[in-house]
């Protein structure tokens, strides 16, 4: 039998409310024995998911806070069992000394995770829909925000649940080649299971195709921002991510590691690098600053290339902004407008390097320009907004790998079905792929995936 677990699902510290929260099948009765309602009846007297004012007691029976109960009988419930949530005011030692109390009438404190890997064991949630509980509550812009939402009402489980349907009905036509090996196989019916798995493999491969945007959404778009010493690469970044986060200094060279930032623009999430001034230096430190620059550069999303406007553009200028073209989507940033220009430089691009160019004038200590640039940064971001719903992406590794093999094992079957193999021969090869797709809901999740997943919650989520 399991047992009842209780956390504090709120933040720590001095807050305005603070809630202590209980699963399990004794999660009623412990709370009872720890919170006196003010009307002096049991709780159990009190109607299930009012919101009962009362007392909370401490381990000595004395009064510590007065807060709220709400109680909740299994199985309509997050985690499918019973529930209590005692909504305190949010002060650290009142919470403290409730669950304190809470654990010496029976409750156990919660692991990472746990209320909503019981919700999973309950079949309250799949493991896509978990995860999106994950993904909820690190979500750093709206659009992050939104996936994961649409992720958690299930639509990302729809999408894989049509496939794991379809693979169940090819694996049961097999099955009855197996069971009756004398009858000759219909060739419409051979045709009929080769469309099945070519719509299946479709399926997994529009998926597969989300993946970039799935991990841009969670993690954020990354942007390298290089240029040389002094161009005010750590300003800008300032400005964008609203406060100060990267010295600035006027000796150049000071910015010697890469720096993450983390910021939302137009409502998408943004990962900024800050790099080291790329130049040839003597300063084994910065050396290796450098090469971390150029590594940024060649993992990033897109390129913010920095220089002061009010320097003429050297050859190391160019050599940098060619490099940053050959590698993807760069915004030249011609930053300090407030100081007099340096005479326009004349750029020889081709036509794709001017495809993948955009230029924006800037004054990061003035703030002239800002808006603009976040516009282009905005016009940049690979992340198409307009395509598939919220929640229908595939947006970590594990789900990558799943979906990747399930593939693989469908185009096994289909090619083999196609060369003129026996059905019951395939059955491998679906089986494996209907594993794959089923892990990634967690239909034959294997233990330690699931542990790997739930021990990334916060304790009392
Ligand atoms: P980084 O080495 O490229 O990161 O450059 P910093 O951001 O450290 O800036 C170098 C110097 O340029 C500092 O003294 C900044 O105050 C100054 N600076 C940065 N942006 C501007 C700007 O838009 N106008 C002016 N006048 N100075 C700026």
């Amino acid at each position: 039998m399991t047992d009842t677990i209780a956390a504090q699902s709120t933040a720590y510290g001095p807050a305005a409310i603070g809630i202590l929260r209980l699963t399990g099948p004794e999660a009623i009765s412990i709370a009872e024995a720890c919170f006196r309602p003010y009307n002096k009846k049991p709780l159990t007297a009190c109607a299930s998911r009012s919101m009962i004012y009362g007392e909370l007691l401490d381990c000595d029976g004395a009064v510590i806070d007065y807060c709220v109960c709400v109680y909740t009988p299994g199985p309509n419930t997050y985690t499918g069992e019973n529930t209590a949530e005692l909504q305190c005011h949010g002060s650290p030692m009142v919470l403290t000394l409730g669950l304190e109390s809470l654990f010496k009438a029976g409750a156990r404190q919660a692991t990472a995770g746990e209320f909503t890997r019981r919700a999973f064991l309950n079949g309250k949630l799949d493991l896509a829909q978990a995860e999106a509980v994950g993904d909820l509550l690190e979500a750093r812009s709206r659009e992050s925000a939104r996936h994961a939402a649409g992720q958690l009402s299930g639509a990302l489980s729809k999408k894989l649940g049509s496939i794991y349907s379809a693979l169940i009905d090819v694996m049961a036509h097999f099955h009855a080649v197996l069971d009756y090996p004398d009858e000759d196989i219909d060739p419409f019916r051979m045709e009929e299971l080769s469309d099945n798995l070519s719509a299946q493999e479709s399926a997994l491969r529009a998926l597969l195709s989300t993946c970039r945007r799935g991990q841009m959404l969670t993690q954020g778009i990354s942007c390298a921002i290089v240029g040389r010493p002094n161009a005010g690469k750590s300003s800008l970044l300032n400005a964008l991510a609203g406060y100060e986060r990267a010295i600035v200094t006027d000796i150049p060279g000071t910015t010697r590691d890469t720096i993450d930032v983390s910021a939302q623009i137009g409502g998408l999430p943004f990962r900024f690098i800050d790099t080291a001034g790329l130049r040839d230096s003597d300063d084994p430190i910065e050396q290796m600053g450098v090469e971390r620059s150029r590594s940024a550069m060649e993992g990033a999303d897109l390129i913010m290339m920095v220089c002061d406007g009010s320097e003429p553009l050297t050859a190391e200028d160019a050599a940098l902004l060619e490099q940053a073209l050959s590698i993807t989507d760069t915004l030249l940033v011609w930053n300090k407008a407030d100081l007099p220009a340096a005479p326009v430089p004349v750029l020889s691009l081709s036509p794709e390097q001017e495809r993948r160019l955009r230029i924006v004038e800037v004054s990061a200590k003035t703030g002239a320009g800002l808006e603009e640039l976040e516009n282009a940064l905005k016009d940049l971001a690979p992340l198409d907004l307009g395509s598939g719903s919220y929640g229908e992406l595939l947006t970590n590794q594990r789900q990558e790998d799943a979906a990747r093999r399930a593939l693989n094992s469908v185009v096994r079957a289909r090619e083999a079905l196609d060369m003129g193999v026996t059905p019951d021969a395939l059955l491998t090869d679906v089986e494996e792929a209907l594993s794959a797709v089923g892990e990634l809901t967690g239909q034959s999740v294997r233990e330690d995936i699931t542990d790997r997943i739930f021990s990334k919650f916060c304790v009392g989520k």
